[in-house]
């Protein structure tokens, strides 16, 4: 039996990417905007109904260049425990201080009622995460935001096809970023974006991605965020199969739903929002439930991954806060294999094996 790993990065069908390459080879630029970049964030904008859309090198770099690009230079920042390490360790490569607020049971995403009681003279920005593809409770953090004069942030890394109260989930907030990494739904090996609100942020943030200057004219302190003609091209290959990427792994979900039935926890259902089926989290009754099913499932050559774990408080390098929420649900949430080569044989297997787990 093949292994079954959480995920499986979509590859193109070789031609079409090479197509693009051979673009590069007439033209001979093979960075700094060059044309098949253009063209990608071209579509991007379209597809996402957006405005100010920069395509850079990773989403890592997207939230470090919005820190910047917003002025954002100490402080604290309210943030999430349960996500990807990157959102906390970008925090704190900005030198502000992370503080973090817990999540919501629902859809694990940061609770908005406690943000307010953590706020100081010293906040800064709100830096969520629309988890796993699932919106944050947004008019919320924008109320609070408005009544603080916080700047938000959203780290919209999973979020990217998600749809919310009929707009894109990267349309909201100063600035919503992504990433395009190799596992995520639509990728560019390596890649991401920042979608910025206003105008003027957009242009500041378009020179810090490239060293804050224009030819000769140094305006600001910038970094290098730009990103290859090569990445590019894989992103314009991938992107003519975003739709069929989203449909595939809404049938593949469909048939998890059907076939774990209520025997686990899933995220709940959240109103005005079309779901970009990202991930397919699942929620056991506790750690021991959760270690007991990979145990069986990697007897099976299938592996599942721990998705978020440790609860980012916990990480050794931060303050001690506490967030019992967050730290219960990462010590027995799992996500299954969900990719767009998956077959339904195979979802048909895990299942198996996991609802046999949960009963002996
Ligand atoms: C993947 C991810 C990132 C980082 O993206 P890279 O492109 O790998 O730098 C940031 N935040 C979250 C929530 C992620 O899942």
């Amino acid at each position: 039996m093949d292994k079954i790993f959480v995920t499986k990065s979509f590859l193109p069908p070789q031609n079409e990417y090479l197509k693009y390459i051979d673009k590069i080879w007439q033209n001979g630029q093979l960075t700094n905007q060059g044309i098949l970049l253009q063209e990608l964030e071209q579509k991007l904008k379209i597809f996402l109904q957006v405005e100010n859309l920069h395509y850079v090198t990773n989403g890592t770099i997207a939230i470090q260049l919005a820190f910047k690009a917003l002025g954002i230079e100490s402080g604290e920042i309210i943030t999430t425990p349960f996500s990807y390490v990157a959102t906390t360790s970008s925090i704190l490569w900005e030198r502000c201080t992370p503080i973090f607020v817990d999540i919501e049971p629902n859809n694990y995403c940061i609770d908005p009622e406690k943000i307010e009681k953590l706020i100081t003279k010293d906040t800064k920005a709100i830096l969520a995460v629309h988890v796993f593809g699932y919106s944050c409770n947004i008019k919320r953090i924008e109320q609070i935001a408005q009544k603080y004069n916080l700047k938000v942030i959203y780290d919209a890394a999973h979020a990217f096809g998600s749809i919310y109260c009929d707009k894109s989930l990267l349309d909201y907030g100063d600035i919503s970023t992504v990433s395009f990494h190799a596992t995520k739904l639509f990728h560019t090996v390596e890649g991401g974006a920042c979608i910025v609100n206003d105008k003027g942020v957009s242009d500041n943030l378009d020179l810090i991605k490239r060293f804050g200057h224009k030819f000769d004219d140094h305006f600001l302190l910038g970094i290098n965020g730009k990103q290859s003609e090569f990445h590019a091209a894989m992103g314009l290959a991938n992107f003519n199969y975003i739709e069929e990427i989203i449909d595939k792994r809404r049938t593949l979900s469909q048939l998890y739903d059907r076939l774990l039935g209520t025997s686990i926890g899933r995220p709940k259902e959240q109103d005005n929002l079309k779901y970009n089926y990202a991930y397919y989290p699942v929620l056991f009754n506790s750690e021991e439930q959760l270690l007991d099913v990979m145990d069986k499932l990697s007897e099976n050559s299938i592996y599942i991954r721990r998705y978020f774990y440790p609860s980012l408080n916990k990480l050794p390098y931060v303050d001690k806060q506490s967030c019992p929420i967050s730290e219960d649900i990462s010590s027995r949430i799992a996500c299954l294999p969900l990719y767009f080569e998956l077959e339904e044989a195979d979802v048909q297997r895990v299942c198996d094996i996991i609802l046999k787990a949960l009963i002996s």
